[in-house]
Formats: C-alpha cells, structure tokens, sequence
C-alpha cells in the first residue's frame, strides 16, 4: 500500500501535527484524557512508515495491555497495510519475554525458561519458607512474595537487598529472597517481575547485547507512561540509549573497558517519544511512580514537551464534571481541556435504596436507551471499584435478559475463589460428592498431596467404595507416608466439625462463615498484602452477602416443583447453580453487541458513547482504605478522572444508600467525588416510584429471563425511603439521613452477622433456649468452652441436638 503522509495528518490540531512529525529528540506528550494521546502515537508509527523510511523492524512500540497492543497494530496496520505485522508492538512483558528468550544464555537459561504466574511464585516462596523454617505466622510467605515483587520493581537484587537488610524481619527476607531466586534458576525459571528486572540487567552488563537492540529499536514509543514503574523506566532509557542511560564501563586512564562499550558510546540514542497523563496515574500501588512523568525533562535535558488540550471524545458537560473533580487534586500541573463539540446531555446522578436498586435501574435505563434507539448494549459500559460489585449486576442482567461480557475478570460464579468456598458447601451438604472433594482436598495447603490422593484411590477401587468412604478408612491406604495420613485425618475431623455446624440448625450463611474461618482459607487471603488477594477477600464478602439475602428472603418454591426445603443448605446451592449457570448469559444475537462490565482500573484507554460509573460511596470510591491517606485519596481521584472521561455521549453516576458487605447493611455517604462536580451538570432521580426488587433467587426461579416479561421488573415496595426528591443537591446528606430513619426490612437486625464478631451464648444445664429451626427446648448438657462451646438440647418432638453454639442460632429465654 502506498499512503500518501498528508493523508495521515488530515484533521489533526496543530501540536497533534507536530507530535507526529517530531524529528530526533525525546518528545513527551502529556495530555489530558481524549485528546488524542493515543491516536497521535499510532498515527506517528504510520507516518514513520509512510513518509521517513523507518522499517518496521526499528520500531518499538509499547502499551499497557495486550487489548491495546492489538488495537494498536491493527489501526497502523489499517493506515499502511500488512508491512505493519513485522513491526514490535507490545506490552513491557512481552517484549521483554521476546528479548530474553534470544538471549538466554548468557544468563544461564535455556530459551525454553517458563514463567511463574503469581499463583506459582506463592507456592514457590512457601516451599522456600518452610525449607528456612520460618514461622508462617510471623514471617506470611505471601507477604514476602509482595516485598520481593516490590523490590525487583525498584531493580534491587538479592545481594543489593542482603546488603541494605537492616532488622531481624528484613534478614529473614533477604535470606528468603536468595533461597527464592536460586529455585528459580535450578528450576529454568523466572517470575513476572524477573522479567523486566533481568532484562534491565542484560542490557546493563552486557555491552554487545545493548548493542544490539540499540541498533535495532530506531524509534521507541510508549503510550500510558504515566504508569510505568521504575524497572520499566529504566528498561526505556537502557533501550534507547542517549544521554540518561548507564555510563559505558571506562578503566581509570580514561579508556572504555572493551570495544563492544566504546561501539555502545558511538550509537545515537533512539527517538523516544513517549505519551501519558500524570491526572490518570493509577498503579501507584505497583510501583508506578509519576516522577517519570514529571521529570521526563529533567532526564532527559534535550527533550520537546507538547501538550495537547482539545479534548475529542466527550461532551462539554463531561468534560466539565471531570475536570471538577481532578482540579481537587494538589501537585499536578494544571490543564486546560476543552472541546469544540456539544455541551450535550446532563449527567444523570440517581441515588437507589440499595445495590439490587442501583443495578434495577441502570438495567431499565439501558432498555430505555436502546427501546428509544439511542443506543446499542454495545455502546454501554458499567464501571466499578471492585471485582465484587459485578456480582448483582450480573445477576439483574442475567435475570431481566440483558447480554454483557465481563472484561478482564472472571464472571462472579466462575471466580476460583467462589468456587472453592461454594465446594466446602457442596460436601458439607452432600458428602458423598466426589467432585467437590477432590477440590478442596488440599485447598487451602494442607499436605494432601496427589500421590496421597492417587492412594486413596486406591484404597477405593480395592474396597470398591467411593472416594469419600475411603477417605474415612485412610489408615487402611497401604504405603501412605504419616504425614499424609495424619493430614487425612486432620481433614476429616475438619469437615466432621463443620458438620455438626450443619447439623446444629444453622442457616447456609453461618456455615459458610464457618467454613471461611475454620478452614483457614479467609485467614490466608487476609494475611497476603497481595492485591489480588485483597480482591479475593471482596469477593468472599460478597458470596457472604448471598448467603445472608437468602437466608433473609429465600423465597417459595413453586407448587409441583420438588427439591429440598427452602432455607436450607442443599436449598441455597441450588438456586446459585441456576444463577451461576453460565448458559443463561444470552450472547450478542442480532450483532448490537454487550453491555461491557469492568473495573475502572481496566478501562483506562478506552471510550463509551454511555458510561455508567456505580458505586459512588465514600467507603466504596473512594475504598475505603484511601479515605484518611491523603496521597491514596488523590491516586482515587485519579482513578475517578479516568472513568468520568471514558463517557463519550451520556454519563450516570449512581450510589445506593444501603449496601451489605459479609451481608451487613452499611449507609454510606455520598462519595466525596460526587459532591465535587457542581450540581448544574448534574441531573438528580431518586428511587421512589421504581420499585425495590424482591429477592433475586425469587425473580430467577420464576423463569423471568426473557426480555418481554422483564418489563414489570420487581416486586415489592421501596419501604420509608421518601420518594419526594429528598436526595437533591449533590445527593448529600438529605436522602441519607431520611433513609437511616427507615424501617430496616424484616431479618436485616437478626442475620446481620459479622464474621469474628459473633456473641456467643452463654447457656447452663436447665437453660430454656428457642432455636430458629428446631424451636423450643431444654439444654441437657453443657461442653467445651468459647468458640467450641457445645450444648446438647432436647428440643421435644424434634429431638435431642448437639449444637456448636459459635453457629447455632439459638437464643437464651
Ligand atoms: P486517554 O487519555 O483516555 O488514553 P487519549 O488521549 O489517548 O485518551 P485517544 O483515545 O487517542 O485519546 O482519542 C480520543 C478520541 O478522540 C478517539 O475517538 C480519537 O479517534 C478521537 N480523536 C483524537 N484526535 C482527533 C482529531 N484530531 N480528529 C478527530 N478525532 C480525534
Ligand atoms: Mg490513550
């Protein structure tokens, strides 16, 4: 294909024009949002192609996701045809994995190395800790793997970390940190911070290396730069050679060390041009620092600065709510973003009673917008702080017959750390089922490994009964070393103890709870300072959540239809398999696309013509932890800025007055963001007329998922929340403290437990008690003491039962 260059240049700004035909120097483009940032950099690879001779070989171009690498080269592609395919268009890890495999032996690996994901490096690192006998308790492997990945960010090596190790903590980290790498190495592998951090070190100690690429990479682009951290930096400075990267090797006379160093000294440096937005910095928490950004010019003194401020994306309004927000914001350089396109629609603010409200609503206005031809579910993307709060949208979506797609995360119901807990479940309530078993044999690690699991196999086919029966009989697996069998036997009395909490009449939420405690499984996640875990702790809560709303409303089971009695565990699991069956999900039919669900920290980059930004709660945006840290405050802030300037056409902001974490209703107050945007770009609603949905189990099981008869959508009444347009005004304290005056809706008070905070009862031999399934009865017997208390009660016609009093629920008369 022949392009003509001018062509490339049509319709661009003036500092947009001049990005692209930058010559020789460093250039930094720093921008606002939508102003073309990414569109410069593309149209710069083409016009490099087109009109200045480069080859694609010589350029290397670099994003932040693989989504925007292949966006990237299918645009520059479009714009000069298939010579684009040779060219690197990637992200730091991967063209860091491409320059490593080339080069792996000078580093003692073979090409064919493997790379630890972070689930490896975990196990990897407790296999390490437990060789050095270290306490788990006061020395957590996963904490240890989060200051390691750290430390590699920072480019600091075990033997830089051992010299700098000060306290008896960081000793045993440095010593940790040594035993992890040589592992590493022996098993021909590296982790995912290695690889940045190895490759920064190949190009420094090997001149003919750096060379090499140096040769190579004519041209180096970066787009999100603001984001790098410094390990990724300096892989930049160390590519492109130029005046901020390493000094060559030179002896005391003067002279360079070898020749390949005085080759390396002659290269001229690349041409950088590197693009970001400090307001959008959003990864401080993985080392990303703004310093690069801000002192872009001070690294680099020969550097062009080009700012662009005509914003092509969103509307006036949009535009204008965003910038309120991150003006807030002290430290940054202030920007002056606008644009030649309409004021357009005010943004729609709308405050629900709760979650299962705020997730009604955004459902109904999306029919409303696509009925009214406004709007494809294509267009449409709902943004959210956490993970978690996917949870009830999914299920409103899947229940009114809405497709969408969940990026960069995994469907609630699908989430390993759903489906173990949902496993301990499904043995608890069937303990014959095999399948769930094996799950959580050895989840979390507890030294069933798969040759003791291959033995009691074998103790099954040779008994001929099933796994769980062999599991019983575990002293009659033959060969099976003690360990193994004693960690047989520490399972099985697990589970025997999580029974008897079935057994003592506790509902599907106190089991699960227990089962999150006495397993260990929810301490693990707590005590990791990883991110991802921290996620999966969300999550949890939110599974908890589930729990407790059934158990509050579990609904009726329709007449003829037979299954176990409702309220129960067998009950609950049923329904979240309906809900989890990801078949009900209905796919892009008539090719208008889904609705796009996703974090906010996934959809930087992107745009939609409807955003829909939920959640809007101090304690929920901002998280909760930023809300007295001033800096976590700010990297909020940002985060607020990136999802407001996704919005092309129409923004909603949304919040809901009551919201359950581990099932207990919290009212959170406006988020602090809201109330930054001034209140003429906003346009108020309110729940009121619309309808607080019943129980959600209810809605699926009635069949309801088609889209005709999502029409009606609820049932129920919205209860004391005043519909008169109270929540005006930034949707501040008015419609909060009138709603905390509400009548709670039944069960809230009664189920609303807190895992770790439960009151035990007391009970004494004589104690009358009512307990909530076997009614009233007299304690006959009393055992154990604290969280083991146990009291046998006669319950009459129900029987006697042994109750674990941590779950049981049962009151004192
Ligand atoms: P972000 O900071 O969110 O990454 P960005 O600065 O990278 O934003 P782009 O995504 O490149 O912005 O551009 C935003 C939108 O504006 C895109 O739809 C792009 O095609 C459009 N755009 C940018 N410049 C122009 C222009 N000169 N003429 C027409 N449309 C433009
Ligand atoms: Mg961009």
């Amino acid at each position: 294909t022949v392009v003509d260059p001018e062509q490339l240049l049509e319709g661009m700004n003036d500092p947009q024009r001049e990005a692209v035909l930058h010559h020789g120097s460093p250039v930094l483009i720093v921008a606002g949002a939508g102003s073309g940032k990414t569109r410069v950099l593309t149209h710069r690879i083409a016009y490099l192609l087109a009109a200045r001779g480069v080859q694609p070989g010589e350029i290397l171009a670099i994003t932040f996701t693989n989504k925007a690498a292949g966006e990237m080269r299918e645009r520059v592609e479009a714009l000069v045809g298939p010579r684009a395919r040779a060219m690197w268009v990637s992200t730091f890890h991967s063209a860091c994995v491409r320059i490593l495999r080339r080069e792996s032996k000078l580093l003692g690996f073979t090409s064919s190395f493997s790379i630890y994901d972070a689930a490896d490096s975990q196990r990897l690192m407790a296999l390490v800790c437990r060789d050095l006998d270290l306490d788990p308790k006061q020395f957590p492997p996963k904490s240890f793997t989060a200051k390691i990945s750290n430390l590699k960010n920072e480019l600091i090596d075990e033997e830089t970390y051992a010299d700098q190790a000060a306290n008896p903590m960081e000793k045993k980290l440095a010593e940790a940190y040594f035993l992890y790498q040589r592992r590493l190495r022996e098993a021909n592998a590296l982790d995912f911070d290695d690889i940045i951090m190895t490759t920064v070190n190949l190009l420094q100690a090997f001149p003919d290396v750096a060379e090499h690429y140096r040769r190579r990479f004519r041209h180096i682009l970066v787009d999100e730069y603001q984001d790098t951290n410094h390990a990724q930096y300096t892989l930049v400075r160390e590519l492109s050679g130029g005046a901020a990267a390493h000094a060559p090797k030179m002896t005391v006379d003067g002279d360079f060390v070898n020749p390949a160093e005085a080759r390396l000294a002659q290269i001229a440096p690349a041409e950088l041009c590197v693009v970001g937005d400090a307001d959008q910095s959003i990864y401080a928490f993985r080392g990303a620092t703004i310093r690069n950004i801000l002192q872009f010019e001070e690294d680099y003194p020969n550097a062009t600065t080009i700012l662009l401020e005509q914003n092509y994306r969103s509307t006036q309004t949009i535009l204008s709510a965003a910038n309120a927000v991150i003006e807030r914001n002290t430290n940054r350089r202030k920007k002056n973003l606008w644009t030649a396109g309409d004021q357009g629609e005010q943004v729609v603010g709308y405050v629900a009673d709760d979650e299962h409200g705020e997730a009604q609503f955004i459902a109904e206005e999306i029919d409303r917008l696509t009925d009214a031809g406004n709007a494809r579910p294509g267009d449409v993307a709902i943004f959210y702080r956490t993970n978690a709060q996917s949870r009830v949208f999914e299920e409103v979506f899947i229940r009114v017959g809405l497709p969408y797609k969940v990026v960069g995360g995994v469907r609630f119901y699908e989430r390993k750390e759903v489906r173990d807990i949902l496993a301990y479940l499904r043995v608890l309530s069937n303990p014959e089922d095999a399948v769930p078993l094996r799950r959580i044999l050895n989840v979390p690690k507890r030294g069933i490994g798969d040759r003791a699991e291959a033995m009691i196999d074998a103790l099954a086919a040779r008994e001929r009964i099933s796994f769980p029966q062999a599991l019983q009989r575990v002293d009659e697996a033959y060969g099976m070393a003690a360990r193994s069998a004693n960690a047989v036997k520490k399972f099985n009395a697990l589970m025997a103890g999580l029974r008897q909490v079935v057994e003592s009449g506790a509902g599907p939420a106190a089991v699960l709870e227990a089962v999150l405690e006495e397993t260990g499984y929810l301490a693990e996640l707590q005590a990791s300072t990883d991110p991802q875990d921290e996620t999966r702790v969300e999550n949890l809560q939110e599974l908890a959540s589930v729990a407790l709303e059934y158990e509050k409303d579990p609904g009726e089971r329709p007449e003829g239809d037979e299954g176990p009695p409702v309220g129960t565990l067998a009950d609950f699991l049923e329904r979240v398999a309906l809900v989890a069956d990801s078949d009900q999900i209905p796919d892009d039919e008539d090719g208008s696309g889904v609705i796009t669900m996703m974090t906010l920290h996934t959809a930087k980059g992107l745009e939609f013509p409807v955003v829909f930004l939920t959640g809007m709660e101090d304690g929920i945006f901002p998280h909760m932890r930023a809300l007295n840290q001033v800096k976590e405050l700010e990297e909020e802030r940002r985060l607020a800025y990136v999802g407001l300037t996704r919005a092309r056409q129409r923004l909603y902001l949304t919040r809901s007055v009551l919201r359950s974490a581990w099932g207990q209703p919290s009212y959170n107050p406006a988020s602090r963001f809201l109330e930054e945007i001034p209140d003429t770009l906003v346009q108020w609603k309110r729940t009121g007329a619309a309808a607080v949905p019943g129980s959600r189990f209810a809605g699926s099981s009635s069949g309801g998922s088609s889209r005709g008869s999502s029409r009606g959508y609820g049932s129920g009444s919205s209860g004391g929340y005043g519909g008169g347009g109270g929540g005006q005004g930034g949707g501040g304290s008015a419609g909060r403290s009138s709603s905390v005056g509400a009548t709670p809706r039944a069960g809230w008070g009664k189920s609303a437990r807190t895992v770790g905070e439960r009151e035990i009862v007391a009970l004494a031999v004589g104690d009358r008690v009512t307990h909530d399934t076997f009614g009233l009865g007299t304690v006959v017997a009393t055992q154990g003491v604290g969280d083991k208390a146990q009291a046998t009660v006669d319950f009459g016609s129900s029987g006697r039962k042994q109750l674990l009093l941590r779950y049981a629920p049962v009151e004192k008369l």
